[in-house]
């Protein structure tokens, strides 16, 4: 009997409490965290800087509602926009929500209504969202999907191309599809990408729900490509556990949302708003997102020497995902019983995500405990 409905398959692991990159549970046995509550806790458990930014705001003000001025989500507005192609966000509370912000902000724009997205994404649970999420799995049962939503090979321009109409508003992509199975778009695509949004009028909405936030070892992942999006969307790491969501845009969007045109009751409450400044004022100085770039750089060398040719290592940074070639299922709760806890990406796939203040300390036990489940054969 549970009071709860079955849409997930929860693991018999009641976890209560955490600090860095360990959590535990509540007989007392630790795991090493490489989930960070699916790429959330990027900061760690119970970091000094958020649980001293929560009491502090807690004391002062929680939420007052978007119908007065907010001069805190004018300056984190201002820190995540800075130094990029955005001038304006809207922050919501997750990331099916900035992207269902992000659709009806294309359209509006543009007056168009096709969004092309691409096979094996993933952008939320929403009815939009789930309309742009190219796995068919996801839709199961919910049909008839809303129209208007292309779904395309990814990394294939040819069809990319195939797919261009007048009445295409905007592609959506992911820069790493994270949940789909940790595929990196190619150069060659974004190039694409790039040159068909400028040539068309076009406008490229990168989600970056998963990989922003310094979890691709730079501020955003899409910094690392040739896409020039004009739409952004951010959530997961963004509040470093705290619930946040946000989307940003460039200028030229700026005048298609009037007063009215979308909303939100809890989205940017001051809580909320105060956690992401010290996560991303803690994430974007340069010598953190070093730091993530030479712990990403220990951790695929390591997980490269430790393990036979055919586990293919791929993604960047810390969302790193290890392609197993046969189910995996098994190897992640073994993983769990040694004491590391992993995610699934697609069938084949075991997702790492640890916060981005895992230790090398720490990479050096995971990868031991991850090879002794992988290569140690007994244990299968
Ligand atoms: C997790 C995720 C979402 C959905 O975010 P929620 O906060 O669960 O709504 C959307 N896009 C990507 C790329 C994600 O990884």
């Amino acid at each position: 009997m549970t009071f709860l409905f079955k849409n997930y398959s929860r693991r018999p692991i009641h976890l209560v409490s955490g600090k860095g990159t360990i959590v535990q549970d509540d007989k007392g046995k630790q795991y090493l965290d490489f989930i960070s509550g699916i790429a959330v806790v990027s900061l760690g458990h119970a970091h000094p800087a958020i649980v001293e930014t929560i009491k502090n705001q807690s004391e002062k003000l929680w939420h007052v509602s978007n119908l007065f001025e907010s001069p805190e989500q004018e300056k984190l507005a201002e820190t995540l926009t800075k130094n990029t192609r955005f001038a304006h966000a809207f922050f919501c509370n997750s990331g099916a929500e900035a992207n269902e912000a992000a659709i009806k902000l294309a359209r509006k724009h543009t007056g168009k209504h096709v969004i092309i997205t691409f096979e094996q994404s993933f952008h939320g649970r929403t009815f939009g969202a789930m309309a742009a999420t190219g796995q068919e799995k996801i839709k199961q049962g919910f049909g008839p999907m809303l129209e208007s939503f292309r779904t395309v090979p990814f990394n294939d321009p040819a069809a990319l191309e195939a797919a261009i109409d007048d009445d295409v508003a905007a592609i959506m992509l992911e820069v790493i599809q994270g949940e789909g199975g940790v595929h990196e778009v190619t150069a060659e695509f974004t190039d694409a990408i790039a040159g068909i949004c400028k040539s068309k009028g076009i406008l490229c909405i990168v989600d970056e729900v998963q990989t922003g936030i310094g979890r691709t070892g730079t501020r955003y992942a899409y910094e690392q490509t040739s896409l020039v999006p004009d739409i952004m969307t951010l959530a997961k790491g963004l509040g470093g556990g705290f619930p946040i969501g946000a989307m940003l845009g460039t200028a030229e969007l700026f005048d298609a949302f009037t007063p009215g045109s979308h909303g939100t009751t809890f989205g940017g409450n001051p809580l909320a708003i105060s956690v992401a400044q010290t996560v991303v004022d803690y994430i974007f100085d340069g010598s953190f997102l070093k730091e993530v770039q030479h712990k990403s750089d220990y951790l695929i060398g390591k997980l490269e020497s430790a393990l036979p040719k055919q586990f293919d290592v791929r993604g960047k940074g810390l969302l790193l995902g290890i392609d197993c070639k046969e189910d995996v299922t098994s190897f992640i709760s073994k993983a769990e019983v040694v004491g590391l806890l992993v995610v699934q990406a697609g069938p084949t796939v075991i997702r790492l995500l640890p916060p981005l203040t895992v230790t090398e300390e720490e990479i050096d036990q995971a990868v031991d405990l991850l090879s002794s489940v992988l290569l140690i054969p007994s244990l299968n």
